[in-house]
């Protein structure tokens, strides 16, 4: 079944526990904090049901529609189609909206295609793994994740010593129709929005760390679940034009606290088992499916930052400047690599596992460090060609309402390029990518979304064949030896 949008919203008033400060949020639809990121939710999914995007964001089975991201792929059409899917998903947010409705789901969907390694612990859980992806695809479920301890609370000694609660959740007792978790997890992106939270453990495990080896999901209004709200960002803006992406795409960051929450067995992946908590994600297409899905969202952003660095200069005129050409030349082609590299992936896929294709890992992983180490470079090249236009506009869009301010708004603000309206309202877009809260909110999410650099750098090593490349040494250093120097 394909959600509409509003029906979408509706299941998110489900009573679950939202805080921002100490105020608690009846209505996470309604509330000024989150109303208008809500409804950009809503128009990703309506989008499905548009005649226009129907086939690019959902497929028929056995007579029932369901979104892409829940495709299993076997051939590199299927491969492709996802990649459309996600690519609109993105263009619709901008790619403002890392968690969208198909990140998490292509997690799961990747894990889904090899899942015995559900089954390689002490407990026997791929059952459970292929059930909640049909409960996901079926129910059109928007999922978050939560796969990180809260930070500096990874070394239990210091708490264990004091007498302390360990604050990184944990399973605190099994009960005979499921387990208790109690503690936090950092962070889940859109989780106000989401109807799930699938928490799990993507950094490595001490293999004693049994009991903070759950991997399982919770529905967002779990009793004793609560999401405490970093200071939200769209309450910084007054109306659309002056704040354009902070007031309709703060997709919301929330530290997870569970107390005494219970999990059914049947929605727990992974239990006492600190090596495969790890492993679900790199030993089955999932961290490869989600991680692509980020690389088309990232391409999206950046197309818009490349358009936006070639109308800035337009309206400067510093685009007749060669050196300024230069400069969104080597703009231009960044977005061509990054395209290519997500191209790449799908040519070079990989038979695997049996009976499916996935995008090439380590293409995938070199997109995302790629895409890791460049942003903050790319934001600046941007925030430079805005020189100090940025701030030569008036504080607000209501000069407009002003006879007097407004007359002589248009007639001194324009410039040979532009209309004194046009030019603040780009300059104002341009701020809301460089220097408004909201921009800075986004660089921090591009340098650590997917772990710090050091660990996808990590991926990369591990994907890598190095037998492959010192053999190309080898081979090379085999053709000469010890030379007869008389
Ligand atoms: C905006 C935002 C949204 C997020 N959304 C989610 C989400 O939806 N779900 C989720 O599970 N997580 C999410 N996260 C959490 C994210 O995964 C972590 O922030 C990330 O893994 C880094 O961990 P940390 O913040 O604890 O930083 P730390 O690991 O404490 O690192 C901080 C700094 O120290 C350096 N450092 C630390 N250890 C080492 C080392 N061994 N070697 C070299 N350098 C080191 C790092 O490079 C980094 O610069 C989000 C984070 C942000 C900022």
């Amino acid at each position: 079944m394909l959600k509409t949008g509003a029906e979408h919203l509706e299941s998110l008033k489900d009573g679950r526990t939202v805080f921002i400060g100490k105020e608690k949020v009846d209505d996470v639809t309604s509330h000024p904090a989150f109303i208008n990121a809500a409804k950009t939710v809503a128009t990703l999914y309506d989008a499905k049901h548009e005649p226009e995007y129907r086939d690019i964001l959902s497929y028929e089975e056995d007579n029932e529609r369901y979104s892409m991201w829940f495709l299993k792929a076997k051939t590199r059409d299927d491969l492709r189609k996802r990649t459309s899917a996600h690519k609109r998903i993105a263009d619709l947010s901008c790619g403002l909206f890392g968690r969208s409705p198909d990140h998490v789901a292509s997690f799961v969907t990747g894990m889904s295609t090899n899942p015995s390694i559900f089954d390689s612990g002490d407990h026997k859980f791929s059952k459970n793994l292929i059930s909640y992806y049909e409960h996901m695809r079926k129910n059109d479920i928007f999922a978050t994740y939560a796969v990180l301890p809260p930070q500096a609370a990874r070394n239990p000694d210091f708490y264990e010593k004091q007498n302390l609660p360990v604050p990184t959740l944990r399973v605190i007792r099994e009960e005979d129709d499921g387990v208790v978790i109690s503690g936090m997890k950092m962070l889940a992106t859109s989780a106000v929005f989401c109807n799930e939270i699938w928490v799990g453990n993507l950094l490595p495990l001490a293999p004693s760390q049994v009991k903070e080896a759950i991997t399982c999901a919770m529905p967002c209004n779990a009793k004793g679940l609560s999401l405490w709200m970093r200071q939200p960002i769209s309450l910084n803006a007054d109306n659309e034009f002056d704040s354009p992406l902070t007031w309709k795409f703060d997709e919301t960051d929330v530290l997870v606290i569970c107390e005494e929450v219970k999990i059914p067995w049947d929605k727990i992946f992974v239990l006492d088992d600190a090596i495969l908590a790890r492993e679900i994600y790199i030993k089955t297409p999932g961290h490869c499916y989600g991680n692509h899905q980020a690389n088309v969202r990232y391409w999206s952003k950046m197309q818009l930052i490349l358009g936006l660095c070639s109308k800035i200069t337009q309206s400067t005129g510093a685009d007749q400047i060669p050196a300024v050409r230069e400069v969104i030349g080597k703009m231009s082609a960044q977005e061509a690599t990054l395209s290519a590299m997500i191209h790449g992936q799908i040519e070079a896929a990989e038979n695997w596992p049996e009976n499916y294709l996935t995008y090439n890992r380590r293409m995938m992983y070199a997109a995302l460090d790629w895409c890791t180490d460049k942003y903050s470079g790319i934001i600046d090249e941007l925030r430079t060609l805005c020189g100090g236009g940025v701030f030569q506009m008036p504080a607000s869009v209501n000069v407009m309402h002003d006879e007097k301010l407004r007359e002589n708004f248009e007639k001194y603000f324009q410039t040979p390029q532009m209309e004194a309206l046009d030019r603040m309202k780009l300059m104002r877009l341009a701020w809301d990518f460089v220097g408004s809260e909201f921009a800075g909110r986004q660089q921090q999410y591009e340098k650590f979304y997917a772990g710090a650099s050091f660990i996808i750098r990590n991926h990369s090593h591990r994907e890598t064949d190095w037998n492959f490349f010192n053999g190309i040494v080898d081979d090379f250093m085999n053709e000469y030896d010890v030379p007869d120097i008389k």
